[in-house]
């Protein structure tokens, strides 16, 4: 047996073995002192090897999950080895001969299925990278990223610029890459900054010559066309994602949609910073709790609480699939009592998607046929319901409704019939089959449940005939059903004449066992029975997970429709409820936000029942005249509320791309296409760079990066350094913004020399959050206004901290003192001294080299030797244009 789990342990050198014997997984040597650390379960012994003990430990089989969960958790991979034969077969082949094992499944961070193993609400991906050379320098990348719980599988393409911020809207549990890239020093950083594993492979997996032929067999279709058109480097990741499924799930496979692909511009692009900082969906402390998520939450369903998740984490770019989305909100909203009847139809739904794969992957118990038969009943109970509307619906429910009106009747009646009242959580428990649904069954059953009767009978016999009226008929699993007597009737029943009837099995301190032939053949009926009662309804748990794969496409589709109703209606209660309006979503640059709030700050404040939120108006937009959008420059002394005034309006453009209303009177937002937001001097010790480095890292990306239809939030930058540092970078980076980036921005800070900039920068709009001072105390309305603060009121904001009276005292002389210096050398003069950025900017963008566009647009390896000529010819053409000499 040790060889053959060496010979299995040397195939799967990277995962921990499950190694099954018995009703445990069991692990050795070296598998079973990490396991048992990871697990705190006693760590033994078992037998020899090469002279030394051999640790090992294990874990019972019912409580498996839990303990991979652990383990995965932890970063670990497991391998499941089952037995693949029965033992009975082994022993047929001599008495010396191991049952035959193999390993079944690998479980790694991004192929779980099982429900203890994954977050309900959340979607759980492996996402494959592929990269392409474009040419020297000039790389291209694709992602693709597959739930293997509920069959999704995207395909997007990418580049160097863009890849963390896919990578962190995707957020990946496991992201697989081939070895070369792993080892890519350019990409280490984004390896270490992932919160995924990554796994690297072999190239083999990403071999883009054969990718379409992986991707086309695994569909069983001929050609790729249907699904869309793909590049090499697209298919070369999707076909890595699959060949890495099939690679975990052995001989099982996941019933995946058809790969859709995004395109680069569907989603605003958020990067991972401005997520964390933002807190989308999980806050700066971890977990949901704070987060933007949980504020607007209100879905009754997980499949819906998982697409709600989706759309925030890649809000769209597209004003029709908003408007779309927004109506159907609207249409929730109009109904109050339409609403809450949905939603409490929706909320019977159990999670269809997982259940469905888990069927499908030959993993699923009869709770997931139960899911099926449920959640399909639901969908049906919907469709009738949207199907009267008193007003029509709007596309997005229309569509739903048509949907969930295909439901399968059929499946539901036969799984209604078959399946009992009470369900077990494992098929092989048996039970699960409802009496008169299969006639065989029926018969085993009660032949199982007779000969139990018999059993009863013959105890009263015996009793009877022995003259014991303590003789029982027990039951174990070693010995199978016994006779038992006390020890002092045991005598009796050794001695002649019951001897040739009793047959003596165990003799314990108290008690005596027999047997009789007449109990070992009632045995053996009732084994046979329950086996055969069992067999059958292993047949029939078959027999309806084949009807339900086979239903898979419609069930997925509906699982979907049944999510995207569970969204609309819950931003709908979210509408209501909070007081939310309907923004505007267009093409333009606009940005203007009446009486905006902040979704989490709002909710929290409440919760606390402190002061009532005090909202605030904000307007990017470019102005008459104008074809830029502007840039507000928040001042204010510390606790004023300029950090909650950025986010709330960065959270307002989110949801309103995301299709939900929004905390405000009235917006108006022009797509925002990528959205960035810092803070200076956040902490990042972990990452081993300092605070200000991080921070000057995070700017030089948005300087570089952001467009005229970005977002861009910029808090307090500059605050890591020395005063005249910090201020001189701020200064320069509001200018780089406002002539180059031209992106509406809002810019705190609490260096009021820069108010002085508005002066030069026409779309440098000075805004400041009023405050009261009271009898030497600071009063923070929360108010912004136009204008510029004139100081920090740092002093009072740190008497109302509580520093000792004595310090605050000192610090306001030594404040007097430096506001003295400060006024004899103004920084104020600065602005007037020196030249504008865009005076000593010399780089302006270049107009279009024809030719550079062409020779970016030429993918050598996508040339026959025939088109690579006329690509020559092509070239040349556009170079005599432009003045080239011929030659
Ligand atoms: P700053 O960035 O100016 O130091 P913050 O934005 O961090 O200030 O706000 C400080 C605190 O003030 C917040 O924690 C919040 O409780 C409260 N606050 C901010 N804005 C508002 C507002 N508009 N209405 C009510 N309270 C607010
Ligand atoms: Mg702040």
């Amino acid at each position: 047996m040790m060889a053959q789990y060496i010979e299995i342990k040397a195939a799967n050198p990277d995962c921990l073995l499950f190694y099954r014997m018995g009703d445990f997984y069991e692990l050795f040597f070296d598998d079973a002192e990490v396991a048992s650390r990871a697990l705190g379960i006693t760590l033994t012994k078992r037998g020899k090897h090469l002279g030394a003990d051999i640790p090992m430990c294990g874990v019972p089989i019912h409580a498996a999950d839990q303990y991979l969960q652990k383990l995965i958790a932890l970063g670990h991979r497991v391998a499941v080895c089952e037995q693949t034969e029965d033992p009975a077969a082994a022993k047929k082949r001599g008495g010396k001969a191991v049952v035959r094992r193999d390993v079944i499944r690998l479980v790694t961070p991004g192929t779980l299925t099982e429900d203890a193993l994954l977050a309900p609400g959340r979607n759980n991906y492996l996402a494959a990278l592929a990269r392409g050379r474009v040419s020297e320098g000039a790389d291209s990348f694709a992602l693709a990223w597959i739930d293997i719980s509920t069959g999704e599988f995207r395909i997007a393409a990418s580049d160097a610029d863009r890849l963390a911020a896919d990578l962190a809207r995707v957020s990946p549990s496991e992201v697989i890459v081939s070895d070369s890239l792993y080892a890519d020093t350019d990409l280490k950083a984004l390896w270490r900054d992932l919160d995924a594993a990554v796994t690297p492979l072999s190239p083999a997996f990403f071999d883009g010559a054969t990718a379409g032929e992986r991707l086309a067999a695994y569909f069983g279709v001929a050609t790729l066309d249907g699904f869309g058109s793909f590049d090499r480097v697209e298919l070369a990741a999707a076909a890595a994602a699959l060949a890495y499924v099939e690679k975990t799930q052995i001989k099982e496979r996941p019933a995946l949609s058809p790969p859709s692909k995004e395109a680069p511009g569907d989603a605003m692009l958020i990067d991972a910073a401005t997520r964390a900082n933002l807190e989308l969906v999980s806050a700066l402390s971890g977990g949901r709790r704070g987060s933007l998520l949980e504020a607007v939450d209100r879905t009754v369903t997980v499949a819906g609480a998982r697409l709600l998740a989706r759309r925030l984490s890649g809000p769209s770019t597209d004003p029709a699939v908003i408007d779309r989305r927004l109506d159907a909100v609207g249409w929730m909203l109009a109904d109050a009592a339409r609403r809450t009847g949905l939603r409490d139809a929706l909320a019977a739904a159990p999670d269809l998607a997982r259940a469905l794969s888990r069927l499908i992957l030959n993993r699923g118990g009869p709770r997931d046929l139960a899911a099926i038969r449920d959640g399909l009943a639901t969908a049906a109970a919907l469709a009738e319901r949207i199907g009267h509307p008193s007003d029509p619906p709007p596309a997005e429910i229309t569509e739903v409704a048509s949907i969930l009106s295909e439901a399968p009747v059929d499946l539901i009646a036969t799984l209604t019939a078959a399946l009992a009242d009470g369900l077990p959580h494992l098929k092989r428990d048996g039970g699960f089959v409802r009496p008169a649904y299969d006639t065989d069954l029926d018969e085993a059953r009660a032949l199982r449940d007779e000969s139990r009767r018999v059993i009863a009978g013959l105890q009263a016999t015996y009793a009877a005939d022995t003259d014991v009226r303590a003789l029982r008929i027990k039951h174990n699993n070693v010995l199978g059903y016994f006779i038992e007597v006390g020890a002092a009737a045991a005598d009796k029943l050794m001695t002649a004449p019951l001897n040739a009837r009793f047959i003596h099995r165990q003799t314990l301190a108290s008690a005596v066992r027999f047997t009789t032939t007449e109990l070992a053949d009632l045995e053996a009926k009732i084994a046979g029975a329950g086996e055969r009662a069992l067999a059958i309804e292993l047949a029939v748990f078959d027999d309806l997970a084949a009807r339900v794969t086979a239903a898979a496409p419609t069930i997925r589709a509906i699982a979907d429709a049944l999510a995207e109703l569970d969204v609309a209606a819950a931003f709908a209660v979210l509408a209501d409820k909070e007081d939310y309006c309907r923004p505007v979503v267009d093409r333009s640059l606009a940005f203007a936000v009446s009486g905006g709030r902040h979704a989490v700050v709002e909710q929290a404040l409440r919760d606390s029942a402190g002061s009532a939120f005090v909202a605030n108006d904000c307007d990017l937009g470019p102005g008459d005249g104008e074809e830029s959008g502007r840039i507000w420059l928040v001042t204010g002394p510390n606790m004023a509320g300029k950090s909650t005034f950025l986010r709330q309006n960065a959270l307002i453009a989110i949801l309103a791309q995301t299709g939900s209303y929004v905390p405000a009177k009235t917006a108006r937002i022009g797509v925002v296409d990528r959205l960035f937001s810092r803070v200076g001097a956040a902490d990042d010790l972990a990452r081993g760079r300092s605070t200000f480095m991080v921070e000057m890292v995070e700017t030089a990306a948005i300087l570089n990066q952001a467009g005229p239809h970005a977002l861009v939030i910029l808090d307090e930058i500059g605050r890591g350094t020395a005063t005249f540092d910090g201020l001189s970078i701020a200064w320069a980076a509001i200018e780089h913004l406002h002539v180059v980036n031209r992106s509406r921005a809002l810019f705190a800070t609490h260096y009021h020399e820069l108010t002085a900039l508005s002066a030069h920068l026409p779309r440098l709009v000075n805004v400041t959050v009023a405050v009261k001072e009271w009898k030497g105390d600071v009063v923070f309305l929360h108010e912004i206004k136009p204008g510029s603060a004139d100081r920090s009121y740092g002093v009072q904001v740190a008497r109302l901290a509580g520093l000792p009276p004595s310090v605050i005292e000192r610090a306001r002389a030594v404040l007097r003192q430096l506001e003295e210096t400060d006024r004899r050398s103004p920084v104020h003069a600065l602005v007037d001294d020196l030249p504008l950025f865009s005076a000593t900017h010399h780089e302006e963008p270049a107009a279009p080299d024809p030719l550079a566009g062409l020779v970016d647009a030429t993918n050598p390896d996508d040339l026959t030797p025939r088109q690579a000529l006329e690509a020559l010819y092509k070239i040349k053409a556009v170079r005599m244009k432009s003045g080239g000499k011929d030659g």
